[in-house]
């Protein structure tokens, strides 16, 4: 589900919205939707006739981190040496199954989406900030936060499964109007952009036409 505020009235919760994971969840077990994305490309599903194993994975939320346990069925599709598990998929507690060790509240990815589409938010200073926050969790064991590049495989694997539906609707236009302005900087230029002349917006070039800047009446502080 798109966060709340990104949603059109319109719009239908196509499952009922879970509570934010504030607290550690219990045990993950296995369900009908349990599946393995097989190493072939192909799906294989939880078979309740087949035996399970309960291992320990660790659930990551928008304050903290919780050891918990899940339950895993060993993949009859794949290859017995890659060891591949069939993973619950608990998206109506509020999660999401990254890799059967790694799980996220949807609380926590849905944040990244308010962060960078309200401020340019690039992915490292905001692991950053939510390491931080963990750190203060005064949490004991300290389970810390994951590192910048594992944030990014995870998030961008959660928004494809987002379903944004393709409308839009403006309060003056109507749905579906004829031109929509997209900020698209606000994560990452196109990669037909990126080259070695590709620079910051703030840096002056060299040909820049210089203006004196207006003097301020009534500072505060600085005296003219
Ligand atoms: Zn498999
Ligand atoms: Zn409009």
């Amino acid at each position: 589900l798109p966060p709340r505020w990104c949603m059109l009235p319109q719009e239908k919760e196509f499952y009922p919205r879970p509570r934010p994971v504030r607290e550690s969840p219990a045990a993950i077990k296995l369900s009908a939707t349990a599946s393995c994305a097989c190493v072939d490309g192909g799906r294989a599903f939880y078979n309740p006739g087949l035996p399970t194993v309960t291992c320990q994975c660790l659930v990551y939320t928008l304050t903290q981190a919780f050891a918990v346990q899940i339950e895993l069925q060993p993949c009859p599709r794949c290859p017995v040496e890659r060891h591949r598990y069939i993973g619950p998929d608990p998206r109506d507690t509020g999660l999401f199954n990254y890799n059967n060790s790694s799980i996220f509240s949807h609380e926590l990815l849905n944040e990244y989406i308010s962060a960078f589409s309200s401020a340019e938010t690039p992915f490292e200073p905001w692991v950053n900030q939510i390491s931080r926050r963990y750190e203060e969790s005064q949490q004991d064991p300290f389970i810390p936060f994951i590192s910048g590049g594992l944030f990014r495989s995870l998030w961008f694997a959660y928004a494809r499964l987002v379903q944004f539906e393709g409308d839009k609707s403006c309060p003056s236009c109507g749905i579906y109007p004829d031109n929509i302005i997209w900020d698209g900087v606000s994560i990452a230029f196109g990669r037909k952009h990126v080259n070695g002349e590709l620079e910051p917006p703030t840096l002056v070039g060299k040909d820049a036409v210089v203006h004196s800047s207006r003097p301020c009446p009534r500072q505060e502080w600085l005296p003219d």
